[in-house]
């Protein structure tokens, strides 16, 4: 009975870790390496585990750090059931789809710039690839109990991150000896907009827990959803349209819905908002769909509108044409594009047209990585590239911070404090510093907290069983 870390231990990208026991072997998520020069590399290395002798993966949710590796786990052999909810299972296709064209794209473009003696660029992944993974995907509904093999039984419950996300817990028996794992995938802020709030435990024999924003607090909710009020305002004054970089699942979601919340008192009737990205679009049309994963607020707010969108105003914009056709707007345009960090997609062509004129507003919505576009606007550099132009930089740049996806150090100290029994804690997902700070403070209310590293073994049997009757039933 054993617990392995291999990835987004140390780190928040990459997020991957092996169960042995009752003679088999699972993964909780297999997700791709993002950011770093290596990343590439380190995606394409060999797994520390052979991908044929896997016999399933349960996974928490559909960003990219989680399930981006799937395909390639399937294409080195794994034939086993993909475990997940529902809502992940009809966001998967969207992303990972999304994810092999993009790796094809890249390895075409390398293969033309490479000298003619080296050996042919092979994308990560294909879309073959992709649609063999989403075959074997088993989705659950949330809360209830799933014996996966004899011994080994799972019950995914709402992690309120992104719609479809799950904290995973497990039960494993071996000789006799029972054992509960509760994993808590990525948990979300509470009273985060569409969302319900993370299922909070009362007990487990070991916790995985993510520590992304475990030494920050965000910004307030209602006084983020109040500046975003004030930002629309002031750009409808100034005359210029509004930009916003944001990731496609998630935040463009959140987005539309602080629109429709605020229709009336931020006057959003004069607006043209246009969703400028396909995935984005197919991702929002999912959401709507799982309403029964809506908090209160949401689904009354659901209920009052008969169709998607819920907004009079919105355009989608799915082609490139439809995309070309907002460059005419030289005012009263609200534009949601990806990629959220402005790394590529069609944000780098707004950004390319607006990022000069003073009346534009550019509204960032989350983390942006050091080394990319959006980090430098961010950071003011008054002069920026793209697509090889240069740009002097006049927009008024805005970062709204608490839109995060992620809990902060007091939504995590809550979600774990829930559990009175006070169960060892390996914080994963999260750079160093920010899981020593939140070691630093889990210690404080009484756990035991280690840091994980890739290669760290955990043997279960070891462990005292506090979860008592629950790791039986
Ligand atoms: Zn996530
Ligand atoms: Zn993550």
């Amino acid at each position: 009975m054993e617990l392995e870390f291999f990835g987004a231990a140390g780190e928040v990208t990459g997020s991957c870790h092996i169960v042995r026991a009752a003679d088999r072997q699972l993964l909780l998520d297999c997700g791709m390496i993002q950011g770093g020069r290596d990343a590439q590399a380190r995606n394409r290395m060999a797994f520390p585990f052979n991908a044929q002798a896997l016999d399933a993966v349960v996974l928490s949710h559909a960003h990219l750090d989680h399930c981006g590796r799937l395909p390639l786990l399937v294409q080195r052999g794994f034939r086993g059931p993909i475990y997940t909810n529902r809502a992940c299972r009809d966001l998967l296709p969207v992303l990972l789809k999304d994810s092999a064209k993009l790796a094809e794209r890249d390895a075409e473009r390398r293969n033309r710039q490479r000298d003619g003696g080296d050996e042919d660029i092979e994308p990560l992944y294909t879309v073959a690839d992709v649609e063999k993974t989403l075959e074997l995907v088993r989705p659950f509904a949330y809360d209830e109990k799933h014996t996966l093999f004899p011994g080994i039984t799972a019950r995914v419950r709402d992690a309120g991150h992104i719609l479809g996300s799950s904290s995973i817990e497990l039960w494993v028996e071996e000789a006799s000896v029972r054992r509960k794992l509760l994993f808590s995938g990525d948990l979300g802020q509470y009273e985060s907009p569409i969302l319900l709030d993370p299922h909070e435990f009362h007990s487990a024999d070991v916790v995985l827990m993510e520590s992304t924003y475990g030494n920050r607090l965000h910004r307030d909710r209602d006084a983020t959803e109040v500046e975003l009020g004030e930002i629309l305002m002031a750009a409808w004054r100034d005359g210029g349209n509004v930009v916003i970089p944001a990731f496609a699942i998630g935040r463009s979601q959140e987005l539309l819905y602080l629109f429709a919340k605020h229709f009336k008192d931020w006057r959003m009737q004069r607006w043209r908002i246009f969703l400028d990205s396909p995935m984005a679009i197919e991702a929002s049309e999912i959401y709507w769909r799982h309403e029964d994963r809506y908090d209160e607020e949401a689904r009354h707010l659901r209920a009052g509108f008969g169709t998607m969108p819920p907004l009079p105003n919105l355009v989608l914009a799915r082609t490139a044409d439809d995309s070309k056709a907002i460059n005419a707007m030289r005012r009263g345009a609200i534009i949601i594009a990806g990629s959220g960090m402005c790394t590529g997609g069609r944000i780098l062509h707004h950004l390319k047209r607006e990022a000069g004129r003073r009346e534009c507003q550019i509204v960032f919505t989350g983390f942006q990585a050091p080394g990319t576009l959006g980090r430098a606007i961010v950071d003011r550099s008054e002069k920026i590239r793209i697509h090889g132009q240069q740009i002097e930089f006049a927009a008024q740049v805005h970062t709204l911070g608490g839109l995060s996806a992620h809990g902060d150090q007091h939504d995590l100290l809550r979600w774990y404090g829930s559990m009175a029994e006070r169960p060892p804690v390996y914080l994963v997902h999260g750079e160093r510093e920010s899981a020593e700070a939140l070691a630093v403070e889990l210690r404080k209310i009484g756990a035991t907290v280690t840091v994980s590293e890739p290669g760290l073994k955990v043997e279960l049997a070891n462990l005292p069983s506090r979860a008592g009757q629950d790791a039986v039933d």
